[in-house]
């Protein structure tokens, strides 16, 4: 079954304060019991040790015992609770509690034998005499037997005080269960109510409301854990939205144009308006690979930007693989006239090859798209202690300030007439960006219109190589 936070904190509270007064009521009890004992036992000690003095007292110089004294004494020690038998030296009795009063002293010995079973049933106590010799001086002139409960006895006032003292820890305890309930709930609701919102919150992102936001304010740091994960996820979730949709309002138009370029040549040829030569052909066969290449990128790019994007990572010299793409693509560069130059030293990196040398095809193949003939691009490769750094340079026609933060966006184009000549779809960066991130690594770009523009691939060397 399951319990909300408030009831299960509310109700955890309350099991420790239960806990813990039913230990304190224990142990001082224990305690209690220990002490109060010895303290008692202790204390009829000193009384016995009382009626003896006095009693030693009343022994006369001439061998006679003060009779009226010993029996005022006699009777005091009565009252208090002890049955004193007082006898001679030649152990014959002078005086004795039961034959002067026996009806007070079995009424003692059952109260004594009542008091210790209220507070201690399985004791086996019983009434106990027990003797003690009466000096004078250093010789015994007698002897006084003292009766009472044994092994030691608790009087009304002892077991009053006992009682008291528990009834206080069971109205503590009792208050402290009640205390910490209500505490407990207030607390609990304190924690509860902000977690139940957050929740309220979270419910309604799920449900599509990807825009709103958790606004709890909290001083609780989990909550404010929560709260800002809460948002950092509605706010992925948001981004994912807008760009899901951005996509298929972008493909949508993207693909428009030359479909309808398509339409209009073939409805000419059909029409015949146009005759169906070879070059009206080649225009539409263009039109189609540029469809298809389109096509090929975005289904490429959805490939690298899924979340599964898995990494075949192996160890290899970065350089090398470049040099070779250099060498791939110099008849190009050699057609449009211009200086293709790299330089780089050996530099191990673990990455994936194939999805590198996709980044380094992309970068170069701009390069040589933007660069006009006659101009000059550089390829570098720089090692540090913990990045490998690939820059591709060349001295073209530069990207405008304002188009510089969104040319890594799929289907960005900083020029679009240029671009319609060009042939590009917009897509060669964002699949850049997507597999330099799936490396944990930054494409960062330097540019200024008219002076060229720069790429810096930086991967980070990993450790678990
Ligand atoms: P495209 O297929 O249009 O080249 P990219 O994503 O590769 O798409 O590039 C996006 C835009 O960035 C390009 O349209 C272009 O305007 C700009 N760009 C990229 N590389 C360069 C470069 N080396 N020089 C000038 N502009 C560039």
């Amino acid at each position: 079954m399951k319990h909300s936070l408030r009831v299960k904190l509310s109700f955890s509270y309350a099991l420790v304060a239960l806990i813990s007064v039913v230990l304190i009521m224990a142990i001082t009890n224990l305690f209690l019991d220990k002490y109060f004992r010895e303290y008692v036992k202790n204390n009829q000690e000193q009384k016995n040790k009382d009626v003896i003095s006095s009693i030693s007292h009343q022994y006369q110089n001439n061998g006679k015992w003060n009779m009226e004294m010993i029996e005022t004494i006699g009777v005091r020690a009565l009252e208090n609770g002890l049955i004193i038998k007082v006898k001679d030296k030649n152990g014959n009795i002078i005086w004795d509690a039961t034959v002067h009063n026996n009806g007070m002293c079995q009424r003692i010995i059952e109260h004594m034998a009542q008091n210790m079973s209220s507070r201690y049933p399985h004791m086996k106590g019983r009434y106990t005499e027990v003797p003690y010799p009466v000096n004078s001086g250093l010789t015994k002139v007698g002897e006084v037997q003292i009766g009472s409960y044994g092994p030691y006895y608790l009087s009304d006032n002892d077991l009053a005080f006992i009682n008291t003292l528990n009834k206080l820890l069971i109205g503590i305890g009792i208050f402290s269960m009640l205390f910490s309930l209500v505490l407990g709930s207030i607390i609990a609701r304190k924690l509860s109510s902000p977690i139940s919102r957050v929740i309220g919150s979270a419910q309604s992102i799920a449900k599509g409301y990807f825009s709103d936001r958790v606004l709890e304010r909290s001083n609780t740091k989990e909550i404010c854990q929560l709260t800002s994960t809460i948002n950092n996820l509605a706010g992925t979730l948001e981004k994912q939205e807008i760009l899901r949709k951005r996509i298929g309002a972008d493909v949508a138009h993207e693909l428009r144009t030359p479909l309808a370029t398509l339409q209009s040549h073939m409805e000419a040829m059909i029409d015949g308006i146009w005759e169906p030569d070879a070059e009206r052909l080649k225009s539409c066969h263009e039109e189609i690979i540029r469809i298809n290449k389109m096509v090929g990128d975005l289904e490429k790019l959805a490939r690298y930007e899924s979340e599964s994007l898995v990494l075949n990572k192996t160890s290899f010299d970065i350089s090398e693989l470049i040099h070779r793409i250099v060498l791939n693509f110099e008849p190009e560069f050699k057609n449009k006239d211009i200086k293709l130059a790299f330089n780089g030293k050996i530099e191990e990196v673990f990455a994936d090859k194939d999805k590198i040398s996709q980044v380094v095809i992309n970068l170069v193949s701009n390069a040589l798209k933007y660069t006009p003939e006659g101009g000059t691009v550089n390829i570098s490769v720089k090692g540090a202690e913990d990045i490998t750094e690939v820059s591709v340079k060349d001295n073209g026609p530069g990207i405008p300030q304002e188009d510089l933060p969104f040319i890594f966006e799929r289907f960005y184009r900083a020029d679009k007439s240029r671009n319609r000549l060009t042939g590009g779809s917009g897509i060669g960066l964002t699949i850049v960006k997507a597999i330099t991130e799936a490396h944990k690594g930054r494409i960062e770009v330097q540019s200024r219109v008219n002076h060229g523009t720069e790429f810096i691939l930086s991967l980070p060397k990993e450790t678990n190589q």
